[in-house]
């Protein structure tokens, strides 16, 4: 284990682990004593928040934590699942896998429009069955700076709302905590890492990965940075430059108060319902 660590130790490696130490101290996301569930998908993201966490911390208190993998069962073979454990068992790691059939159903007949929302809240209810079961206090998540800023277009696109993912999310009246110690990496970093350390990344087996909102998004925010290098920059600063006095309000005197595009001018913000 010692001999592994000491490889770890390249430029990325110290600039990515102090990235992360700074972010869940910025976000108080790990306190003394707690008990994380680390979520492994087996991507690239996850396998390198499961390495950086499994270092030696200069900042962040002690805490203990688990692996928790839930397969989808995209693959009846089961072999990345196999590799997986694998890698898990080769590494010491205290963990829990699951075979599911969360990602079949997600993408059955009745529910062929939105397989995400379906696939997401069955495997996090699983999660969130297993934090307890296990003791868990905390969830961390492999979500990382490009994550966050696609999800504030998704939410903003589709979901009618100005929101993005929380970096330290408190839920279930705060017995339980979502962190997300990678939100200050940029995927493109968080990737090469994963090749520099040649992590067993498995292969992505969900029809939807490929055409679902988030790789639209992605493409959407390439190929806006061919003429603006900032734009994803740009959108992740704003997060904490919001100016709520120059939105719109939900102020009772102009609630009913709607635009009609019919109508020009003053004329058009004045009519009333
Ligand atoms: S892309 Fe596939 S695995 Fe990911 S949430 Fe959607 S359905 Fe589930």
């Amino acid at each position: 284990m010692e001999e592994v660590r000491k490889d770890k130790k390249t430029k990325l490696f110290l600039h990515l682990k102090k990235w992360l130490e700074k972010a869940v101290l910025d976000y108080s996301m790990i306190e003394e004593g707690d008990r994380l569930l680390i979520g492994v998908s087996g991507g690239a993201d996850s396998l390198a928040l499961l390495d950086l966490l499994d270092s030696p911390m200069l900042f962040i208190p002690k805490f203990s934590f688990i692996v928790v993998n839930i397969d989808m069962g995209f693959d009846p073979s089961y072999q990345a699942y196999d590799e997986l454990e694998k890698y898990f068992q080769d590494n010491n790691y205290r963990y829990v896998m699951e075979k599911t059939d969360i990602g079949n159903l997600a993408h059955s007949d009745f529910n062929k429009k939105n397989p995400c929302f379906l696939c997401s809240k069955l495997r996090r209810k699983r999660i969130f069955e297993i934090a307890d079961a296990e003791g868990c206090n905390k969830i961390a998540f492999a979500h990382h700076r490009d994550d966050i800023i696609e999800t504030l277009l998704i939410n903003l696109f589709y979901g009618r709302e100005i929101s993005t993912m929380m970096p330290n999310q408190s839920i279930f009246g705060g017995k339980l905590h979502i962190i997300r110690p990678l939100v200050y990496l940029r995927e493109e970093l968080v990737k090469k890492y994963s090749r520099e350390r040649q992590f067993p990344v498995l292969k992505n087996d969900c029809p939807t990965s490929r055409t679902s909102k988030r790789i639209y998004i992605k493409k959407l925010l390439d190929e806006l940075e061919k003429d603006n290098k900032e734009i994803r920059d740009n959108i992740y600063k704003a997060m904490s430059h919001v100016k709520p006095d120059y939105l719109l309000t939900r102020d009772a005197k102009i609630k009913n108060v709607i635009p009609n595009p019919d109508l020009s001018g003053e004329e058009s913000i004045k009519k009333k319902i």
